[in-house]
């Protein structure tokens, strides 16, 4: 059994979203949460978790979805939060050539930080080209930093330790079959520090629908850790819903 930590699973089209589960259950996969990037998909996360008991909701302005309205969005996403969101999600720093500006989305994600202290829920953050600044921001809040993840990890073990020692779990994709340095990672990594994720989205870019990365998947990540790591996979089963369960604060 596994967990997922984060999807995108508010973007597929409806009459898709069954066959999706259907596909997860299957495949041995018992909670997937649904992560929001925008005020819009956060409101489709928590409508998804109230219709489906394997579903959990994360709301959250997403760095690369940051619009001129974020001030009021930062609003919406605050009256947002009650017992049906499980966390922060997905929020972070994003430094591609054409993200928004970094002055705003360093306050877009500090003020989401405040949200998640002010209402006791998990933080799961995207890093891209930003690890320093994400570094420096989530160190200032260190002492009141919530629980939380570090998602789709894409740095060096350095890295990754600097942010488990911030009390955050590190969260593998399916990157992890492919790239030798995430292997490097999660070899060095305690298993106690990692938590696993597809990041499921729609992918049209790729034409062969079948090729999809989809919640089910998760069990090839885990897979590829219990190979690397040299453990059973009943290990990997056993310590990823534990700490699972710990960032999502359900008691198991
Ligand atoms: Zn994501």
């Amino acid at each position: 059994m596994f967990i997922d930590i984060h999807t995108h699973i508010a973007q597929y089209k409806q009459e898709e979203i069954d066959n999706i589960i259907n596909r997860w259950r299957l495949s041995n996969i018992i909670t997937v949460v649904s992560t929001g990037t925008t005020v819009e998909d956060s409101i489709i996360s928590i409508e998804l978790a109230k219709k489906y008991p394997d579903i959990l909701s994360g709301i959250g302005l997403h760095p690369s979805d940051i619009k001129d309205t974020w001030k009021s969005d930062l609003v919406s996403i605050e009256k947002l939060v009650d017992e049906n969101v499980v966390m922060i999600s997905e929020i972070g720093l994003d430094y591609m050539p054409d993200s928004p500006l970094k002055k705003i989305q360093i306050e877009v994600f500090e003020a989401q930080i405040e949200i998640a202290i002010k209402y006791k829920k998990p933080i799961v953050i995207h890093i891209r080209e930003a690890f320093e600044d994400t570094y420096k921001i989530l160190k200032k809040f260190n002492g009141r930093l919530p629980i939380g993840a570090v998602h789709y990890f894409d740095g060096n073990y350095k890295e990754a330790k600097l942010m488990v020692d911030l009390g955050l779990y590190i969260s593998f994709a399916k990157t992890l079959i492919r790239k030798d340095y995430l292997k490097d990672v999660a070899v060095n990594l305690s298993l106690e520090n990692i938590v696993l994720e597809t990041d499921s989205y729609p992918q049209y870019f790729k034409k062969n629908r079948s090729r999809w990365t989809e919640p089910k998947d998760v069990s090839m990540v885990a897979d590829e850790l219990a190979r690397i790591k040299k453990i059973d996979i009943k290990d990997v089963s056993y310590s990823t819903l534990k700490n699972s369960y710990n960032l999502l604060g359900v008691k198991d």
